[in-house]
């Protein structure tokens, strides 16, 4: 098969199934062409996951698809931005067919569940390796940055956390148990919270994505912010089936595990009173945004201080 016959058979037919409107033109042409609405900024981004680091060698590639897109997906919820449309630059060692049809079988469920319209892409070969590039919107100047934190805000997660990086443990299990198959669903199929994401933009001074774990992303909002923090670590939400698999350090994996694809935001108190009920029930306080530097964690009893730690990919980790 060749690259044209690849792209005609597997990719092309994704293309126009999903109608929101962002895409002129699709792919086939030597660009893509995107409409703006009137009023809007565009909001953008490119993820790369490369086989060995980001996932797993021999990785099912309908989730391989799915995490791609979804980690893409959820730099713009973060953002506050509205789904528009995303290319894909995909690197493969070899034309499988079989491979190719669970990967845009992955790719197109993503691409309607996120509301995401392929635009358009690239296919060479080499080692296995794709980059997605995310295109969103959102009203002018509304774009959620990291760098809004103010000492008072209420620092809010959506969600629960620590599942994916607890799900790291069990992608070899033969036969998993109930918990283990819960843990490794949100690793294999995130869902990144875009319509969370938008209905923040205006109310969060501050927002990041989840990718790297509390700990590290919570980290880049206070630098960017020129602010410190402390969170209750009591606070911070867990799935029942996360304290079922590991106890006491459940709340390690939720504080220094990536892959969740939560968001982080901060708000101010006044605000969060008087949020929509969508928005609370999605959300927990898990701190508070402070004038003096630094992560503090309150550990029952006390308060002790611990190392920011995240997934940094040219250090290695303490
Ligand atoms: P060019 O040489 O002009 O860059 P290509 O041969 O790379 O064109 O691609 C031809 C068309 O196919 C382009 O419109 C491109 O966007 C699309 N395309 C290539 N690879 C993919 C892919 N993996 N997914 C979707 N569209 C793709
Ligand atoms: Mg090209």
């Amino acid at each position: 098969m060749g690259e044209f016959e690849l792209i005609q058979k597997h990719f092309l037919p994704l293309a126009g199934s999903v109608s929101n409107g962002a895409l002129v033109l699709g792919p086939g042409d030597d660009c893509a062409i995107q409409r703006i609405p009137a009023g809007h900024d565009l909001v953008f981004s490119i993820d790369t996951m490369v086989e060995g680091i980001h996932f797993p060698a021999s990785y099912p590639p309908e989730y391989l698809a799915w995490r791609a897109l979804a980690a893409a997906a959820s730099d713009l919820a973060a953002m506050g931005a509205a789904p528009a449309c995303f290319t894909l630059a995909l690197t493969l060692p070899a034309a499988d067919d079989d491979w190719l049809t669970g990967f845009a079988r992955g790719l197109a469920d993503a691409s309607h569940i996120f509301r995401l319209a392929l635009a358009g892409g690239d296919t060479t070969r080499g080692p296995l390796s794709l980059s997605v590039q995310v295109h969103g919107t959102v009203a002018e100047g509304r774009g959620l940055r990291r760098s809004g934190a103010r000492a008072g805000d209420l620092i809010c997660v959506s969600g629960t956390l620590g599942d994916a990086g607890a799900a790291l443990d069990y992608l070899e299990e033969a036969q998993p148990t109930d918990d283990m198959a819960q843990v490794l669903e949100r690793y294999h199929h995130p869902s990144p919270r875009l319509e969370l994401g938008e209905s923040l933009s205006g109310l969060a001074t501050a927002a990041i994505d989840i990718s790297d774990g509390l700990m590290a992303d919570l980290g880049h909002i206070l630098e960017a912010s020129g602010a410190g923090a402390t969170i209750d670590q009591a606070l911070i939400p867990l799935s029942p089936a996360l304290s079922r698999l590991k106890g006491a350090r459940a709340v390690d994996y939720a504080l220094h595990a990536g892959d969740d694809y939560e968001l982080c935001v901060t708000v101010p108190e006044a605000i969060w009173q008087v949020a929509s009920d969508a928005i609370r029930s999605q959300m927990t306080v898990i701190g508070t945004v402070n004038q003096d530097a630094g992560l503090h964690i309150k550990d029952s009893p006390g308060h002790t201080d611990r190392p920011t730690t995240g997934f940094d990919h040219f250090r290695s980790k303490a």
